[in-house]
């Protein structure tokens, strides 16, 4: 017999991701379609501690498909943290009579879920949202597509004014630990180097690089570098290099929270409806403590543990020296 989830909420939480809007409107339609009371709380765990949650309709979800950022807001809560403040989420929730949560967000926000899951046994589901594309048990994460064609679109219009005048752009991106993708957007912008966290790329190696470029006549060169990577910033290391390299005129681009925005790809609304539908569903079979993930085109179930323990990206040596080929 199915268990008795009446009232769910969604939260989106930690960094906002393109495509969240499509997954709230999922969640809430899926829910909706059941027989659920579906809640929204606003501002990740910060709304549930000031009692910031709304019933939702069918309708109050309209027309955000389409829509970048989180019209539930999101936030970093440190309060959700302490015991006391999960006791005042969880006395907020009671009151409603909410017995399922479904929360979208990284490892952080999963973090948060999986300790709130265990102290009070409310039924738990995970979403995960973040760019960086590095949780456990999903091959993508909800905004990832978006940010890797914003920043593609980004470096192919730094790319023409490098072009024109002989330049080097170091162009920093984010991805935290996980290299994904600035190793991707290297790709599809012919980068001729990319610095990741994972890997050791000496600045020895780079300007070996760079020098081959200048000998086969390359009018401009480009150089990824995630935000993680061991030498600091872009601006670190286009320092380093400007000492030893001075043929070009040396620039840096930190794209910066632009990555976050726009409007999602048609692969995030179609991640995030699939995960938000399949989140509800799970929840009202009785799942809980689990993350919905996408695998092979299908979509499985991961535990909140594995999730946030295991390491999903292993960085692929066949795409970096694939990279490294093309950009000769
Ligand atoms: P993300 O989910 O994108 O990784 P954060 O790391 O900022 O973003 O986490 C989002 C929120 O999750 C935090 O602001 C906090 O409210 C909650 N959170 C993170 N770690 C914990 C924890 N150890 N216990 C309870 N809540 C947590």
């Amino acid at each position: 017999m199915e268990p008795n989830i009446r009232n769910i909420a969604v939260l989106t939480s930690g960094g906002d991701a393109p495509g969240m809007n499509a997954c709230i409107r999922a969640v809430v339609r899926t829910g909706i379609y059941h027989g659920r009371n579906m809640f929204g709380v606003m501002q990740g765990y910060q709304g549930l501690i000031d009692n910031n949650i709304n019933e939702m309709t069918a309708r109050s979800v309209s027309n955000i498909l389409h829509m970048g950022g989180t019209v539930l807001k999101t936030a970093r809560c440190l309060a959700f943290k302490e015991d006391a403040g999960m006791e005042i989420a969880f006395k907020n929730l009671q009151d409603r009579h909410i017995d399922g949560l479904i929360v979208i967000g990284g490892d952080g926000t999963f973090t948060g879920a999986k300790r709130f899951g265990e102290k009070y046994g409310i039924n738990v589901i995970g979403i995960p949202g973040t760019i960086d594309n590095d949780l456990y048990g999903s091959d993508f994460t909800l905004g990832y597509d978006t940010a890797v064609n914003t920043i593609i679109d980004a470096i192919d219009k730094i790319r023409d004014t490098a072009d024109s005048h002989d330049r080097l752009f170091f162009i920093e991106v984010m991805g935290r630990d996980s290299g994904c993708l600035a190793l991707r957007t290297a790709i599809a912008s012919g980068a001729e180097a990319v610095l990741l966290p994972e890997k050791e790329t000496s600045l020895k190696q780079l300007i070996t690089k760079l020098k081959s470029g200048v000998t086969t006549k390359k009018s401009s060169s480009i150089v990824i570098v995630s935000e993680g990577n061991k030498y600091g910033g872009a601006y670190d290391i286009a320092k380093s290099v400007k000492r030893k390299f001075t043929h070009y005129d040396t620039k840096v681009t930190i794209l910066g929270h632009l990555q976050r925005g726009g409007s999602p790809s048609g692969f995030d609304r179609i991640l995030g409806s699939r995960l938000g539908y399949a989140a509800v569903n799970a929840i009202i079979k009785g799942e809980s403590m689990q993350m919905v993930g996408l695998r092979g085109n299908e979509i499985k179930l991961t535990s909140l543990e594995e999730a946030l323990h295991a390491h999903n990206y292993k960085l692929e040596d066949d795409l970096l020296e694939m990279t490294h080929v093309l950009s000769i």
